[in-house]
């Protein structure tokens, strides 16, 4: 494999590193996820302008740098999703949607399915003309369980594999809906899982004028998510202020 790539990518966000340079966390569809050091991003306006912005579509010209860190050759501006800074509320869902391709991707590995659900997401976000109702985002959390393995119980009971039917429980550590009598959790209505099935296997541009089913929680699957990596999501509690307003 040669020494330099140059790679599609997504941005998932940076942290300062130095006086002068920036470490770029990015989601590619051949490496999955990686990090990426980009000289001089902070004193040279010239250098990288506007390109290693959360969520920006790249060109990513990289060098394969010692471990696990590489080094920016050179980056392009495929889309900056400007539409998307319109409202708070879709700047804070592209950066929770972008924090949850974070935490799943996994670490140099191919991860075609994650990058291609975040680049639609951020497309269709940026083409809504307002916020997008409650349904683009528990299919795009449902979407991105199943690409990481993790694919939410919502058809059948969790823990013994029958049909849901009675009082039915959200069980984080049994992923998914169960029988009252076969887990613990907050209740929810069979017809609730079923809708967000829908969702899972809908697309994302056909979501967004879709509210959140009755009969759960809508930040069900967003649970199964910080139970299954054991630390909260950073832009949620803001996410789910500005969407219950
Ligand atoms: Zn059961």
């Amino acid at each position: 494999m040669s020494a330099v790539q140059t790679l599609s990518a997504l941005v998932l966000g940076h942290t300062d590193y130095g006086d002068t340079d920036r470490i770029v966390q990015l989601i590619t569809a051949e490496q999955g996820r990686i990090s990426a050091l980009a000289r001089g991003a902070r004193s040279s306006k010239k250098r990288f302008t506007g390109t290693l912005e959360l969520g920006s579509r790249i060109e990513a010209t990289l060098r394969r740098g010692k471990g696990e860190l590489w080094q920016f050759q050179a980056a392009e501006l495929v889309h900056g999703h400007p539409h998307i800074r319109s409202f708070l509320e879709s700047i804070t869902l592209s950066a929770y949607l972008c924090e949850m391709v974070r935490e799943l991707g996994r670490r140099e590995q191919p991860e075609p399915k994650l990058f291609g659900l975040l680049d639609v997401a951020l497309l269709v976000l940026d083409a809504c003309t307002e916020p997008p109702q409650a349904a683009f985002r528990l299919g795009f959390e449902a979407k991105a369980l199943s690409f990481a393995g993790l694919t939410p119980v919502l058809t059948q009971c969790a823990g013994c594999g029958q049909a849901a039917d009675g009082p039915m429980i959200w069980s984080v550590s049994g992923g998914g809906m169960m029988h009252e009598a076969c887990g613990v959790g907050p209740g929810v209505s069979s017809a609730w899982a079923l809708a967000v099935e829908g969702f899972r296997r809908t697309p994302l541009s056909e979501l967004v004028d879709t509210p959140a089913p009755t009969g759960g929680s809508p930040w069900l699957l967003s649970e199964l998510m910080i139970w299954h990596q054991g630390r909260p999501l950073r832009s949620r509690e803001l996410l789910i202020t500005l969407e219950a307003g």
